[in-house]
């Protein structure tokens, strides 16, 4: 590569472009996490669809690898790429919401707080994760699952157009009426049919939603574990409830006699009336033992939404494995309460979010996001601000995997995948959708230019 070349890329640009040896190039290569250290060629900077044109035909002329970057979270660091070119959209971050119609249009690099801030004074929301400072397009593209799940299902669920910059610099759009093939590939199929530059999304009522931690000594995780898994398929649309084996964060505002006890969480969300949603989760807690922390109350869905931003900030070393899960047989109970015993820091943890509501009233085939008849999205992070703890975060996360993975299904949610999990993986969490994906791949990137991704290789 010339740096001639990067200057043409520089003069066709209404961003910047950041090369190595740039004051700002350490600061714009860091992703969210910090286990991730790439160092790119150079990141280009885009500041609209036109930006994105030109530095997808650049590095497409000049052979070089593109990774997309929108929110930068995404686990193995597949926002970023070794000697190559980081299209880089977090500057794109306009929302547009039309309360009327209900509908919202995203600029590609907004994180979720963007978009929730929007919409909220209009006391409506997309499904989106539940860190407010995750990239929407990430998250979207290979499906998205959130508090609003169970009753609105997942943001791809939600999605009603995307424009996008293909492979060979074409602009187009897609939607079910234009482009469907397309349209039906971004729905799960991650980013690897060209770059997303803006979404238009259906948006939902959510305002104040009774909400918030439940939180049960570590000597009761197996009781609550096996009232969720009953719990779970009866619950009301309105309500959805993750749980989690994490420890007390050893920090405000939890109380200090219980900093870095183990514990099982359950993160309550009730998306109606606040009545409702007080007698609600009143009867979960006449069902379950005294939590040692209460904090579900009314909030603003807003709130809720950003409720652990402050817990989980950006560069630390994190260690993604997942699985979809249909059932929570005592055995895998065991398992996990054996597992999370040997938690490695005080923010590693396991998440059981469910899959189900409004998720399984879509059939797995009207969207390439396929594994819907899972009962929950499961994942196991390994966590820690220490570099020198990375390897001991990694190989807790793999052996608790290896000890619960017999009980689960055999795909997981390309979000909560590392980069070193093998195409087999892959092809099962999109299931029968997997040929159909190879198919459209070969149409839209024959060549594979989107490579640096969950990737779908093109059909042969
Ligand atoms: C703390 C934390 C909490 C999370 N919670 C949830 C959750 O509650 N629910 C959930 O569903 N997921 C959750 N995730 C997973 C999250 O969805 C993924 O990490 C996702 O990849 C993040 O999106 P991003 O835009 O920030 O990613 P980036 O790292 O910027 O991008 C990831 C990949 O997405 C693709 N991509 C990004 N932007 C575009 C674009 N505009 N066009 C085409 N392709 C693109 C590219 O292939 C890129 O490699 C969480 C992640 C973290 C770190």
């Amino acid at each position: 590569m010339q740096n001639g070349s990067i200057s043409k890329l520089k003069q066709s640009l209404r961003g910047s472009v950041i090369e190595r040896g740039d004051a700002n190039f350490d600061e714009a290569r860091a992703l969210y996490n910090g286990m991730i250290d790439k160092h790119p060629l150079a990141i280009a900077r885009c500041a609209d669809a036109a930006d994105v044109i030109a530095a997808v035909n650049f590095g497409r002329d000049n052979d070089l690898p593109i990774a997309i970057r929108a929110g930068g979270h995404n686990g193995p660091g597949l926002a970023s790429v070794e000697d190559g070119l980081v299209i880089d959209l977090s500057a794109m971050r306009g929302v547009r919401v039309d309360p009327a119609k209900r509908r919202v249009r995203v600029g590609a690099g907004c994180v979720s707080g963007d978009v929730d801030h929007a919409t909220h004074v209009f006391g409506q929301a997309v499904p989106f994760g539940i860190i407010s400072t995750t990239g929407v397009a990430g998250l979207t593209l290979s499906g998205g699952h959130g508090y609003l799940s169970h009753q609105y299902g997942l943001a791809v669920d939600n999605l009603i157009e995307a424009d996008v910059v293909l492979a060979d610099g074409s602009f187009v759009t897609a939607s079910e009426t234009e482009n469907p093939d397309l349209f039906w590939a971004l729905r799960g199929g991650g980013g690897n049919f060209g770059v997303v530059t803006s979404f238009v999304f259906r948006t939902n009522p959510a305002s104040t939603v009774y909400g918030g931690p439940i939180i049960f000594d570590i000597a009761d995780a197996g009781t609550v574990m096996r009232w969720y898994r009953e719990f779970q398929a009866s619950a009301p649309d309105e309500f959805y409830i993750f749980l989690g084996l994490n420890a007390v964060p050893p920090g405000d505002p939890f109380p200090k006699e219980h900093w870095g006890k183990k514990m099982c969480v359950l993160l309550v969300s009730h998306n109606g009336p606040t009545a409702d949603g007080e007698k609600a989760v009143n009867a979960i807690r006449a069902e379950l033992p005294k939590p040692i922390i209460d904090w579900a109350a009314p909030m603003p869905y807003l709130a809720l939404q950003s409720l652990f931003d402050g817990l989980y900030p950006k560069g630390l070393q994190w260690y993604w494995k997942g699985d979809f899960v249909k059932t929570l047989p005592d055995a895998a109970i065991e398992a996990h309460l054996a597992n999370a015993a040997k938690m490695p820091s005080a923010i590693s943890g396991m998440h059981l979010y469910p899959i189900d509501g409004a998720v399984h009233r879509h059939k797995t085939d009207e969207t390439a996001w396929n594994c819907r008849d899972a009962t929950w999205s499961m994942v196991i992070v390994g966590v820690d601000p220490d570099p020198k703890k990375a390897p001991a975060l990694k190989k807790w996360a793999q052996d608790y995997w290896a000890a619960v993975h017999p009980f689960d299904l055999v795909g997981a949610y390309p979000n909560f995948m590392m980069d070193d999990e093998g195409d087999a993986r892959l092809k099962a969490s999109f299931g029968d959708n997997y040929p159909r994906l190879a198919a459209l791949k070969k149409r839209y990137d024959p060549a594979n230019l989107f490579h640096v991704n969950q990737n779908i290789r093109p059909a042969a």
